[in-house]
C-alpha cells in the first residue's frame, strides 16, 4: 500500500456503506496500555498525559500513511484552495518555521502554498495580521484569542487537539489523538457531525461497557496491532448524517469526564467556559477554569497586562453566566500554561473526591 493507492481507495470507499464488525475482547484502559510491552517496529509517540496518565505507544508505518491520507482528505473535503498560505500555531512547535509547501504528501494533489508556523508565544495577532493567511490551523482554545476580523484573507480554519465546543462557520474540526492519529473529520456538508475514518472503529459505551447512544469513546485502530477497544477517555454521542457517505458518524465530542462541572445539587454538565469575548473586556491571552471545591472556580489567566477590578468583575460575571451557576470565582494570574493538550475546564474537585474514594 502506498499513499496514492490509499487515497484512491478511500475516495471511493467513503460512499459505500461501511459494515462494522462486532468487536470482542476486553476494553483496553490507559493504565493497561501504560503497562503493556511495546512492539519493536513502528515509531514511538508519547502522549502529553492530559488525563494524568502519560502513555507511550508505537504507531505502525501503515498508521503513518493513514495520518497523511486523512490530512489530505481533510483538505479535499473542505475544498481548500491549494495555492493559499497556511498559518499553524500549535504548542508542539518550538520555534518559528517556514516551509515552502503544506508538506511533501500534498504534492499528490497539486502544488500548494507555503506554511508559516510558530509556538503559542508572543503576539499571535500581530504575527497573523502580517502573514494574512488563507488558512489557520490551531487548537480551539488558542483560536479564541485570535481577532479573526483582522484576518481579511482567511478562508478556513482547521482545528484539532481539543474538544471544540463552539460553532464558527469557518471552522472544520478534526478529532484526533496522539495514540491513533485521525479518528474522525467534521463532515463538510453537515457541521454537526464527524465521520470516522476507515482504519478506525468507534464504539460508544455506557458505565457497564454496554453499547450506548451517548457515553465513552472506545477506539479500535485497524492500522495498529494492539490498539484494540481502547478507552480513549472522551465522551461522545452517536450521530447520523445525510450527506451520503457510508462512514460511521459521531455527533458532539463532549470531552472528558474531568472536564464536567459539578453543581452544588450534584448535577454535572460540560460547561462552555467562555469565549473570545473575554478579550473584548480585558487583555486576556489564554484562560483556564478549574473547579477546586463545591462552590469555587479558580480562573487562571494569562494576560498582556494586569486587569483592573472592573475588568475582573466583568469577567467573573461572564464566567458565571457561561457555566450556568454563580460560583465564587477566584482569579489567579499565570505566566504561561504548560505545553501540550490544553483543557479549558478541569474539575479537580471531582478528581479529588474519586481519589479519596479509591484510597
Ligand atoms: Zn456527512
Amino acid at each position: 500500500m502506498n499513499l496514492r493507492k490509499l487515497l484512491q481507495h478511500i475516495e471511493v470507499a467513503q460512499w459505500k456503506k461501511r459494515t462494522i464488525p462486532q468487536l470482542k475482547g476486553p476494553i483496553l484502559t490507559r493504565k493497561m496500555l501504560q503497562d503493556m510491552p511495546l512492539p519493536k517496529d513502528g515509531y514511538t509517540v508519547q502522549t502529553s498525559g492530559s488525563t494524568g496518565i502519560p502513555v507511550t505507544v508505537k504507531r505502525s508505518a501503515l498508521s503513518g500513511l493513514w495520518y497523511q491520507a486523512t490530512n489530505i482528505r481533510e483538505a479535499l473535503w473542505h475544498k481548500r484552495i491549494l495555492s493559499e498560505t497556511f498559518a499553524v500555531i500549535r504548542p508542539n512547535i518550538f520555534k518559528e518555521i517556514y516551509e515552502p509547501s503544506w508538506g511533501p504528501a500534498f504534492s499528490l494533489i497539486g502544488k500548494t502554498g507555503p506554511v508559516y508556523g510558530r509556538p503559542v508565544k508572543g503576539d499571535l495577532n500581530e504575527w497573523l495580521q502580517k502573514i494574512q493567511p488563507g488558512y489557520l490551523f490551531t487548537y480551539p482554545s488558542i483560536l479564541q484569542t485570535i481577532d479573526l476580523d483582522k484576518l481579511t484573507n482567511l478562508k478556513g480554519i482547521k482545528t484539532t487537539g481539543e474538544t471544540l465546543n463552539y460553532f464558527h462557520p469557518l471552522i472544520a474540526d478534526m478529532y484526533s489523538t496522539e495514540e491513533t492519529g485521525t479518528i474522525a473529520i467534521q463532515c463538510p456538508d453537515n457541521h454537526e457531525v464527524y465521520h470516522v475514518m476507515e482504519n478506525i472503529i468507534v464504539e460508544i459505551v455506557d458505565e457497564n461497557d454496554a453499547p450506548a447512544e451517548c457515553g465513552r469513546v472506545i477506539v479500535t485502530d485497524l492500522s495498529s496491532r494492539y490498539l484494540h477497544r481502547y478507552d480513549i477517555g472522551d465522551y461522545a454521542e452517536m450521530g447520523e448524517c445525510h450527506c451520503g457517505r457510508g462512514l460511521q458518524t459521531i455527533k458532539r465530542i463532549l470531552g472528558r469526564k474531568r472536564n464536567m462541572v459539578t453543581l452544588p445539587d450534584g448535577s454535572r454538565h460540560w460547561p462552555l467556559v467562555g469565549s473570545r469575548a473575554y478579550r473584548d473586556v480585558a487583555p486576556v491571552r489564554r484562560y483556564q477554569a478549574v473547579q477546586i471545591d463545591a462552590k469555587t472556580i479558580e480562573l487562571r489567566l494569562e494576560v498582556d497586562s494586569a486587569l483592573n477590578s472592573e475588568q475582573e468583575q466583568k469577567i467573573t460575571k461572564m464566567l458565571q453566566k457561561a457555566i450556568l451557576y454563580p460560583f465564587d470565582v477566584k482569579i489567579v494570574y499565570v505566566d504561561s500554561f504548560p505545553v501540550g493538550k490544553f483543557e479549558e475546564f478541569i474539575n479537580l474537585y471531582d478528581v479529588e473526591k474519586e481519589r479519596a474514594a479509591t484510597v
